[in-house]
């Protein structure tokens, strides 16, 4: 095999995490054009960024799916993994953190910690991601690195410190000084190609003094003659300031801050330089943990090329030019393009053809991949998003990514019959790609349904279905996704009893249901009868009846949730009972038991928070007033108020429009499945036509 340049240490895999518009898109395409693979600076605004590939993305300028592209910087492989910053795609973000070993959160310099940046961040602290700040659009009016740092404090409980402060700012910023080599850098040439190191200015040494000893009190914990040098006056060594720094880091406990803009072209070298010094690369992370497939014991991965080749599979997307792309991160050990894998999930042999690095304009095969790689691979066909693949001997299952249940849904309809066959195959690939996305035949009504996470995550899905796949559709009003439970406690009697003629069928079931009140499972199955008063080949059969009652539901059709069944007792025929017959009876056992339980109507409830300049808010409480909202509280930041409130989804269509004309354009809302909670009896009725 040939050696590759780049050894594990120096393989940083990254994300890059931030609200909408604090600059994500900008600040890759920076990356990706001072590490050699862009040629041209694209402009998010012209809709040209190289990372936003797909059209949707360029024309709401967000950044929906988790493209990994590879960049080159100063002997070091950075794999950049794109995490979208709309909460609507929390399942792109979770899945991308689970796969990256560090990231860099993008703030406006302005704007501070944004509501959205809270929840990524939050869910970067899930998954024990360090990570490193960058105070992007120092050059916009209102930039304040100082205070924007203040709110990674007060809003994130972050303990960031500054490895460098801005010079100027808004339109005078020109450069940084660096509080590690305690020099100043000024950009010349308007590509941030060029840029100037001199002795830091007169006029900011006391500042500087200030900022550089706030930083060694913050990293002393990691070296502590690091302090007792500084304390003396001696001169710190750079690399050994990096080092502290770097361990400060990894521990999660510090955050150090960069600043610039993206946009300007300034502050982008230095961070690509600090995502290398102070990020880690897959070794310095502890084992992930998986089990073993057979004997079910726990085994601890580690990032050792010469260990068995164990991956997972993060990402799948149809490429127009070699079909069907599996994003594997490799855990451990190698593998030769051509090699068979072995699925644990699935328990499915594959065979993986080709090994692409994607760069986002280009892609580059190679012969083998190795722990630390987050590479694309061709062949995989039944391997789908979170699955394990492992070569070696051992069936290793990593833990799975856990996906949350769909909210809300649509019915499509194709336009003509040759729409109708296009629909299949556009939603088949969409479902691979989003585990997040369900969709089936509503076999009542012969419509097909989509259901998803939000409004706009079905927005997307059918504008990509009409685009990508070019399928005519019609589209129906966004239902919620009801579910039904039960109150109370109660039994259920049901025999299944026919003859006629020859072999009867006959079953007798007896069970009881009753809530879960702490919601800690959807369904639980026990089987309490003694006796063999049912023997026990029909007790599985009882299940699968009881399962199937429970996804049909009571009310509505509305699967039912939080319900524990004890099967209790029964009765059986020596020649008449068959699965069949308890499995009958054990659906109609479960209905009569959930007529007396008292049924329920379930509905999602939404976390809304409204960001908004103070003289709509009066206006923008009343609407959500009269939309069954539970105001949940108010906060001030950066001179906006902000509105928390649950609110049922059923009230929510249509409220991107709403909040935009009841505040001129100028609140933004997050949206974001809550919990579910029991529908008001007046309109469940209502739902449920009484
Ligand atoms: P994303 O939504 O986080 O990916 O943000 P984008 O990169 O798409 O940027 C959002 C908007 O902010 C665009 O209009 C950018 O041109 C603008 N922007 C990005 N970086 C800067 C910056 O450093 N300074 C200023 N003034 N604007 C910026």
């Amino acid at each position: 095999m040939k050696e590759r340049a780049t050894t594990l240490d120096k393989t940083r895999n990254i994300g890059i995490m931030a609200h909408i518009d604090a600059g994500k898109t900008t600040t890759t395409e920076r990356i990706l054009f001072y590490t050699g693979k862009n040629y041209k600076l694209g402009s998010v605004d012209e809709g040209t960024a190289t990372m936003d590939w797909m059209d949707q993305e360029k024309e709401r300028g967000i950044t929906i799916t988790s493209a990994a592209t590879t960049a080159f910087w100063k002997d070091h492989r950075i794999n950049i993994i794109d995490t979208p910053g709309h909460v609507d795609f929390t399942v792109e973000v979770e899945r991308s953190l689970r796969v990256l070993d560090g990231a860099v959160a993008v703030f406006d310099a302005q704007a501070g910690v944004e509501p959205q940046s809270e929840t990524v961040w939050r869910q970067a602290d899930k998954y024990h991601v360090p990570r490193i700040a960058f105070m992007n659009k120092m050059d916009k009016i209102g930039a304040d690195f100082e205070s924007a740092i203040g709110t990674m404090v007060s809003k994130l409980k972050a303990n960031p410190v500054a490895i460098q402060l801005p010079i100027g700012s808004e339109s005078s910023f020109e450069g940084v000084i660096d509080l590690v080599e305690m020099k100043a850098f000024k950009w010349i040439n308007q590509e941030g190609t060029e840029f100037s190191t001199s002795p830091i200015p007169e006029n900011m040494l006391s500042q500087v003094d200030e900022a550089r000893e706030d930083l060694v009190t913050h990293v002393a914990e990691f070296d502590e003659e690091l302090m007792e040098l500084y304390i003396e006056g001696e001169e710190l060594p750079v690399e050994r300031m990096k080092a502290a720094i770097r361990k400060a880091t990894l521990s999660g406990q510090v955050t150090p801050v960069l600043c610039g803009s993206a946009f300007k072209n300034k502050g982008i070298q230095p961070l690509l330089n600090a995502i290398i010094d102070y990020l880690p690369s897959p070794k310095d992370l502890p084992p992930v943990l998986g089990e073993v497939l057979d004997s079910g014991k726990d085994v601890e991965v580690h990032p050792d090329e010469n260990g068995p080749f164990v991956a997972m599979a993060f990402k799948i997307i149809v490429d127009p030019f070699v079909g069907k792309l599996t994003f594997l991160r490799v855990y451990s050990g190698s593998l030769e393009k051509g090699s068979y894998v072995f699925n644990t999930n699935k328990n499915i042999k594959e065979r993986i053809s080709r090994l692409l690095f994607m760069h986002a304009d280009k892609r580059e095969e190679v012969d083998y991949i190795r722990a630390g790689d987050i590479v694309a691979v061709v062949g995989l066909k039944n391997s789908m998003t979170g699955e394990t693949v492992v070569s070696g001997d051992e069936k290793i299952i990593l833990e799975k990514i856990e996906f949350p249940e769909p909210v809300i849904s649509i019915a499509v309809e194709p336009q003509t019959k040759d729409d109708a066959s296009k629909l299949t195959k556009a939603l088949v690939a969409l479902v691979e790609e989003d585990p997040s996305l369900k969709s089936f035949v509503d076999s009542e009504t012969g419509e097909t349904i989509l259901s998803g996470m939000g409004e706009l995550h079905l927005e997307v899905i059918v504008e990509r279905i009409k685009r990508e796949f070019n399928v005519g559709l019609r589209v129906g009003n966004p239902q919620v996704a009801y579910r039904e439970t039960i109150r109370t406690k109660a039994t259920g009697e049901a025999r299944y009893i026919r003859q006629t003629g020859g072999k009867g069928q006959y079953g007798h079931v007896v069970l009881s249901v009753e809530p879960i009140t702490d919601m800690s499972s959807n369904f639980v199955f026990e089987d309490k009868t003694v006796g063999g008063t049912i023997p026990r080949e029909f007790i599985k059969p009882v299940e699968r009846g009881v399962r199937e009652a429970m996804d049909s539901g009571y009310l509505a059709g509305y699967p039912m949730v939080n319900v524990r069944v004890s099967l209790l007792d029964g009765s059986y025929h020596e020649v008449d009972s068959s699965e069949i017959a308890f499995s009958i009876a054990g659906s109609m056992a479960f209905k009569e038991a959930v007529r007396k339980a008292s049924p329920s109507l379930l509905e999602p409830i939404m976390a809304v928070e409204i960001n908004t300049p103070e003289e709509y808010m009066g206006d923008l409480i009343a609407d959500l007033n009269s939309r069954r909202a539970k105001i949940e509280g108010f906060e001030t930041r950066a001179g906006l108020k902000i509105i928390k409130a649950h609110v049922p989804l059923s009230e929510l269509f249509g409220y991107a429009t709403v909040c935009r004309s009841l505040s001129q354009g100028r609140a933004i809302h997050i949206i974001q499945f809550s919990h579910y909670s029991e529908v008001p009896v007046k309109i469940a009725d209502k739902i449920l036509g009484r």
